[in-house]
Protein backbone atom coordinates (compact mmCIF):
# COMPACT_ATOMS: atom_id res chain seq x y z
CA UNK A 1 0.00 0.00 0.00
CA UNK A 2 1.02 3.77 -0.86
CA UNK A 3 1.31 5.66 1.33
CA UNK A 4 -1.07 9.55 0.94
CA UNK A 5 2.09 10.96 0.28
CA UNK A 6 3.01 8.87 -1.73
CA UNK A 7 0.16 9.06 -3.58
CA UNK A 8 0.74 13.05 -3.86
CA UNK A 9 1.43 14.04 -7.06
CA UNK A 10 5.43 15.53 -6.98
CA UNK A 11 4.20 19.07 -7.97
CA UNK A 12 1.84 19.35 -5.18
CA UNK A 13 3.96 17.68 -3.01
CA UNK A 14 7.01 20.33 -3.77
CA UNK A 15 4.48 23.29 -3.07
CA UNK A 16 3.69 21.95 0.26
CA UNK A 17 7.06 21.45 1.50
CA UNK A 18 7.53 25.39 -0.15
CA UNK A 19 5.09 26.61 2.02
CA UNK A 20 6.16 24.98 5.25
CA UNK A 21 9.52 26.52 4.59
CA UNK A 22 7.90 29.70 4.25
CA UNK A 23 6.21 29.20 7.27
CA UNK A 24 9.20 28.27 9.10
CA UNK A 25 11.04 30.78 7.63
CA UNK A 26 8.38 33.43 8.58
CA UNK A 27 8.13 32.49 12.20
CA UNK A 28 12.22 32.89 12.64
CA UNK A 29 11.77 36.31 11.00
CA UNK A 30 9.33 36.88 13.30
CA UNK A 31 11.52 35.91 16.21
CA UNK A 32 14.56 37.42 15.46
CA UNK A 33 12.60 41.07 14.75
CA UNK A 34 10.88 40.91 17.80
CA UNK A 35 14.36 40.11 19.86
CA UNK A 36 15.92 42.62 18.22
CA UNK A 37 12.71 45.01 18.95
CA UNK A 38 13.64 44.26 22.54
CA UNK A 39 16.93 44.74 22.24
CA UNK A 40 16.23 48.29 20.86
CA UNK A 41 13.81 49.36 23.20
CA UNK A 42 15.76 48.10 25.96
CA UNK A 43 18.59 50.38 25.10
CA UNK A 44 16.53 53.24 24.36
CA UNK A 45 15.39 53.13 27.87
CA UNK A 46 18.27 52.45 29.39
CA UNK A 47 19.20 56.02 26.88
CA UNK A 48 16.08 58.05 28.75
CA UNK A 49 16.40 57.01 32.15
CA UNK A 50 20.11 58.69 32.11
CA UNK A 51 18.42 61.31 30.49
CA UNK A 52 15.82 61.67 33.07
CA UNK A 53 17.63 61.68 35.94
CA UNK A 54 20.29 64.70 34.42
CA UNK A 55 16.94 66.78 33.85
CA UNK A 56 16.32 65.99 37.29
CA UNK A 57 19.41 67.11 38.83
CA UNK A 58 18.98 69.86 36.34
CA UNK A 59 15.90 71.34 37.95
CA UNK A 60 16.97 70.76 41.34
CA UNK A 61 19.75 73.07 40.38
CA UNK A 62 17.38 75.49 38.83
CA UNK A 63 14.69 75.32 41.92
CA UNK A 64 17.49 75.93 44.28
CA UNK A 65 18.97 78.63 42.27
CA UNK A 66 15.32 80.24 42.40
CA UNK A 67 14.74 79.96 46.04
CA UNK A 68 18.12 82.00 46.85
CA UNK A 69 16.98 84.28 44.29
CA UNK A 70 13.76 84.54 45.79
CA UNK A 71 15.45 84.55 49.47
CA UNK A 72 17.70 87.72 48.69
CA UNK A 73 14.39 89.17 47.27
CA UNK A 74 12.27 88.36 50.07
CA UNK A 75 14.98 89.68 52.49
CA UNK A 76 14.14 93.27 52.66
CA UNK A 77 10.65 92.78 53.62
CA UNK A 78 11.10 90.13 56.40
CA UNK A 79 14.42 91.61 57.30
CA UNK A 80 11.90 93.68 60.18
CA UNK A 81 10.48 90.92 61.74
CA UNK A 82 13.69 88.81 62.01
CA UNK A 83 15.07 91.29 63.70
CA UNK A 84 12.53 91.07 66.85
CA UNK A 85 12.82 87.59 65.90
CA UNK A 86 16.16 87.81 67.09
CA UNK A 87 15.67 90.07 69.97
CA UNK A 88 13.00 88.38 71.20
CA UNK A 89 15.28 84.84 70.93
CA UNK A 90 17.91 86.72 72.67
CA UNK A 91 16.04 87.68 75.20
CA UNK A 92 14.83 83.89 75.70
CA UNK A 93 18.02 82.70 76.09
CA UNK A 94 18.82 85.28 78.44
CA UNK A 95 15.85 84.21 80.36
CA UNK A 96 16.84 80.67 80.36
CA UNK A 97 20.32 81.31 81.86
CA UNK A 98 18.42 83.78 84.34
CA UNK A 99 15.71 80.79 85.26
CA UNK A 100 19.37 77.98 85.63
CA UNK A 101 20.88 80.13 87.72
CA UNK A 102 18.78 80.51 90.95
CA UNK A 103 19.18 76.91 91.23
CA UNK A 104 22.50 76.65 90.99
CA UNK A 105 22.66 79.08 93.95
CA UNK A 106 19.86 77.27 95.93
CA UNK A 107 22.82 74.55 96.51
CA UNK A 108 24.57 77.05 99.07
CA UNK A 109 20.95 78.52 100.34
CA UNK A 110 21.20 80.01 103.96
CA UNK A 111 25.26 80.55 103.30
CA UNK A 112 25.60 83.63 101.10
CA UNK A 113 29.39 83.62 100.01
CA UNK A 114 30.47 87.17 101.04
CA UNK A 115 28.51 86.44 104.39
CA UNK A 116 25.72 89.00 103.47
CA UNK A 117 22.14 87.94 104.39
CA UNK A 118 19.87 87.61 101.62
CA UNK A 119 16.85 89.85 101.69
CA UNK A 120 13.67 88.05 103.23
CA UNK A 121 11.58 89.53 100.87
CA UNK A 122 12.45 90.82 97.34
CA UNK A 123 9.96 93.00 95.86
CA UNK A 124 9.45 91.74 91.78
CA UNK A 125 9.42 94.94 89.56
CA UNK A 126 7.30 94.05 86.26
CA UNK A 127 7.42 96.49 83.55
CA UNK A 128 4.77 96.41 80.67
CA UNK A 129 5.71 97.91 77.82
CA UNK A 130 4.41 98.28 74.22
CA UNK A 131 6.31 99.14 71.08
CA UNK A 132 5.00 100.13 67.71
CA UNK A 133 2.27 102.24 68.30
CA UNK A 134 0.03 104.24 68.69
CA UNK A 135 -2.44 101.75 66.99
CA UNK A 136 -5.73 101.72 66.87
CA UNK A 137 -5.73 99.17 69.68
CA UNK A 138 -4.05 102.06 72.18
CA UNK A 139 -6.90 103.35 73.26
CA UNK A 140 -8.05 99.87 74.54
CA UNK A 141 -4.65 98.93 76.05
CA UNK A 142 -5.09 102.56 77.97
CA UNK A 143 -8.67 101.81 78.82
CA UNK A 144 -8.10 98.02 80.11
CA UNK A 145 -4.70 99.58 82.22
CA UNK A 146 -6.66 102.30 83.56
CA UNK A 147 -9.19 99.81 84.71
CA UNK A 148 -6.88 98.15 86.57
CA UNK A 149 -5.23 101.01 87.71
CA UNK A 150 -1.45 100.05 86.17
CA UNK A 151 0.64 102.17 84.76
CA UNK A 152 2.45 101.12 81.73
CA UNK A 153 5.36 102.21 79.36
CA UNK A 154 4.96 102.63 75.17
CA UNK A 155 7.98 103.27 73.12
CA UNK A 156 5.84 104.59 70.28
CA UNK A 157 6.80 105.41 66.64
CA UNK A 158 6.52 108.54 64.66
CA UNK A 159 2.57 109.04 63.62
CA UNK A 160 0.56 111.87 62.42
CA UNK A 161 -2.62 112.54 62.39
CA UNK A 162 -5.28 113.99 65.44
CA UNK A 163 -5.87 110.39 66.24
CA UNK A 164 -2.57 109.69 67.10
CA UNK A 165 -1.69 112.53 68.60
CA UNK A 166 -4.86 112.46 70.83
CA UNK A 167 -3.06 109.10 71.39
CA UNK A 168 0.31 110.39 72.47
CA UNK A 169 -1.16 112.81 74.93
CA UNK A 170 -3.67 110.00 76.89
CA UNK A 171 -0.56 108.32 77.51
CA UNK A 172 1.18 111.09 79.09
CA UNK A 173 -1.93 112.42 80.93
CA UNK A 174 -3.02 109.08 82.92
CA UNK A 175 0.44 108.67 83.79
CA UNK A 176 2.23 106.17 81.56
CA UNK A 177 5.80 106.70 80.54
CA UNK A 178 6.15 108.08 77.04
CA UNK A 179 9.11 105.81 75.65
CA UNK A 180 10.94 106.62 71.95
CA UNK A 181 11.19 103.62 69.33
CA UNK A 182 11.81 105.34 66.66
CA UNK A 183 10.30 107.85 63.87
CA UNK A 184 10.35 105.77 60.75
CA UNK A 185 10.77 102.33 62.26
CA UNK A 186 12.88 101.80 58.93
CA UNK A 187 15.51 99.40 59.93
CA UNK A 188 17.53 100.36 56.67
CA UNK A 189 17.14 104.27 57.04
CA UNK A 190 17.60 104.41 60.95
CA UNK A 191 20.71 101.88 61.18
CA UNK A 192 22.41 103.28 58.13
CA UNK A 193 24.81 105.23 60.21
CA UNK A 194 24.73 107.03 63.34
CA UNK A 195 23.85 110.55 62.05
CA UNK A 196 20.67 109.05 60.51
CA UNK A 197 19.72 107.39 63.67
CA UNK A 198 19.96 110.55 65.81
CA UNK A 199 18.48 112.25 62.99
CA UNK A 200 15.30 110.21 63.13
CA UNK A 201 15.40 109.70 67.25
CA UNK A 202 15.76 113.43 67.56
CA UNK A 203 12.97 114.23 65.48
CA UNK A 204 10.59 111.81 66.95
CA UNK A 205 11.62 113.38 70.14
CA UNK A 206 10.69 116.79 69.07
CA UNK A 207 7.48 115.98 67.45
CA UNK A 208 6.81 114.22 70.95
CA UNK A 209 7.48 117.30 72.40
CA UNK A 210 5.34 119.50 70.40
CA UNK A 211 2.34 116.79 70.93
CA UNK A 212 2.76 116.56 74.72
CA UNK A 213 5.10 118.81 76.48
CA UNK A 214 7.49 115.79 77.28
CA UNK A 215 10.33 115.52 76.57
CA UNK A 216 11.27 111.82 76.57
CA UNK A 217 14.29 110.22 77.44
CA UNK A 218 13.53 106.62 77.27
CA UNK A 219 14.53 104.32 74.61
CA UNK A 220 13.71 101.39 73.17
CA UNK A 221 16.17 99.99 69.35
CA UNK A 222 13.84 98.86 67.09
CA UNK A 223 14.70 95.04 66.93
CA UNK A 224 16.62 95.89 70.37
CA UNK A 225 20.02 96.50 71.11
CA UNK A 226 21.24 92.56 70.02
CA UNK A 227 19.86 93.16 66.46
CA UNK A 228 21.29 91.92 63.77
CA UNK A 229 20.65 94.20 60.66
CA UNK A 230 22.15 97.28 61.54
CA UNK A 231 25.05 98.14 59.83
CA UNK A 232 26.01 100.53 62.59
CA UNK A 233 27.78 99.45 64.99
CA UNK A 234 25.14 99.29 68.03
CA UNK A 235 27.83 100.12 70.10
CA UNK A 236 28.43 103.41 68.44
CA UNK A 237 24.49 103.98 69.09
CA UNK A 238 24.67 103.26 72.70
CA UNK A 239 27.34 105.35 73.54
CA UNK A 240 25.81 108.40 71.45
CA UNK A 241 22.84 107.55 73.64
CA UNK A 242 24.17 107.55 77.07
CA UNK A 243 26.56 110.77 76.42
CA UNK A 244 23.00 112.71 75.35
CA UNK A 245 21.15 111.94 78.43
CA UNK A 246 19.03 108.96 77.07
CA UNK A 247 18.84 105.66 78.24
CA UNK A 248 17.69 102.20 76.41
CA UNK A 249 15.79 99.25 77.85
CA UNK A 250 15.34 96.09 76.01
CA UNK A 251 13.33 93.09 77.93
CA UNK A 252 14.28 90.53 79.61
CA UNK A 253 10.47 88.58 79.48
CA UNK A 254 8.73 88.81 75.49
CA UNK A 255 4.83 88.27 74.65
CA UNK A 256 6.51 86.82 71.38
CA UNK A 257 3.68 88.49 69.85
CA UNK A 258 6.15 90.25 67.24
CA UNK A 259 6.10 87.24 64.69
CA UNK A 260 3.67 86.96 61.63
CA UNK A 261 1.93 83.98 63.87
CA UNK A 262 -1.13 85.19 65.33
CA UNK A 263 -0.58 83.90 69.23
CA UNK A 264 -4.11 82.94 71.26
CA UNK A 265 -4.08 85.63 74.40
CA UNK A 266 -3.61 82.42 76.77
CA UNK A 267 -0.52 81.30 74.63
CA UNK A 268 0.71 85.15 75.59
CA UNK A 269 -0.03 85.20 79.07
CA UNK A 270 1.89 82.34 79.34
CA UNK A 271 4.91 83.55 77.25
CA UNK A 272 4.69 86.57 80.18
CA UNK A 273 4.49 84.39 83.05
CA UNK A 274 6.77 81.75 81.98
CA UNK A 275 9.76 84.37 81.39
CA UNK A 276 8.55 86.25 85.26
CA UNK A 277 8.90 83.72 87.84
CA UNK A 278 12.52 83.55 88.67
CA UNK A 279 13.59 87.42 88.39
CA UNK A 280 12.77 89.92 90.22
CA UNK A 281 13.37 93.31 87.91
CA UNK A 282 11.30 91.92 85.12
CA UNK A 283 10.60 94.63 81.25
CA UNK A 284 8.10 92.53 79.61
CA UNK A 285 8.10 93.05 75.81
CA UNK A 286 4.49 93.26 74.20
CA UNK A 287 3.48 95.00 70.99
CA UNK A 288 0.79 98.06 70.62
CA UNK A 289 -0.08 97.36 66.52
CA UNK A 290 -3.38 96.96 64.89
CA UNK A 291 -2.35 93.26 63.92
CA UNK A 292 -2.18 92.45 67.31
CA UNK A 293 -5.31 92.29 69.11
CA UNK A 294 -5.10 88.96 70.91
CA UNK A 295 -2.01 91.11 73.23
CA UNK A 296 -5.44 93.18 73.73
CA UNK A 297 -7.16 90.05 74.72
CA UNK A 298 -3.97 89.00 76.90
CA UNK A 299 -3.92 92.06 79.06
CA UNK A 300 -6.37 91.62 81.46
CA UNK A 301 -5.69 88.18 82.29
CA UNK A 302 -2.09 89.22 82.28
CA UNK A 303 -2.22 91.85 84.85
CA UNK A 304 -4.93 89.89 86.99
CA UNK A 305 -2.16 86.98 87.30
CA UNK A 306 0.94 89.60 88.10
CA UNK A 307 -1.12 91.38 90.40
CA UNK A 308 -1.68 88.20 92.30
CA UNK A 309 1.77 87.61 92.74
CA UNK A 310 3.17 87.96 95.60
CA UNK A 311 5.73 90.64 96.74
CA UNK A 312 5.05 91.72 92.97
CA UNK A 313 4.87 95.20 91.68
CA UNK A 314 3.38 96.92 88.13
CA UNK A 315 5.56 99.74 87.09
CA UNK A 316 5.93 102.42 84.51
CA UNK A 317 9.91 102.63 83.46
CA UNK A 318 11.27 105.33 85.71
CA UNK A 319 14.82 107.02 86.15
CA UNK A 320 15.02 104.74 88.64
CA UNK A 321 14.15 101.38 86.78
CA UNK A 322 16.73 99.50 86.59
CA UNK A 323 17.57 98.94 82.84
CA UNK A 324 17.57 95.55 80.68
CA UNK A 325 20.06 95.97 78.46
CA UNK A 326 21.38 93.39 76.10
CA UNK A 327 24.20 94.90 75.00
CA UNK A 328 26.39 96.49 77.89
CA UNK A 329 28.77 98.97 76.97
CA UNK A 330 31.68 99.57 79.67
CA UNK A 331 33.02 102.97 80.94
CA UNK A 332 36.30 103.28 78.55
CA UNK A 333 33.95 102.79 75.73
CA UNK A 334 31.76 105.65 77.16
CA UNK A 335 34.53 108.15 78.45
CA UNK A 336 36.32 107.31 75.07
ZN1 LIG B 1 9.24 97.71 66.83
Amino acid sequence: MASDKDTLPDARRRRVQRLKKEILLFFAAAMLISILLCVYLLVKVAALEEKLTALEELARGVQAGAEIGSAEAAEQRIVQNITEEAGTLEALVEAGKASFQPEVEEAGRGEPADGEELPEETVRKVYLTFDDGPSSGTDEILDILAEYDVKATFFVVGKQGDWAQEAYRRIVEEGHTLGMHSYTHDYQQIYASLDAYTEDLLKLQDYLYQVTGVTSVYVRFPGGSSNRVSRTDMRELIVWLEESGFTYYDWNVSAQDASGVKLEPEKIVENCLEGLEKKDNVIILMHDAASKHTTVEALPLLIESIQAMENTELLPITEDTVPVQHVKISQEETEE
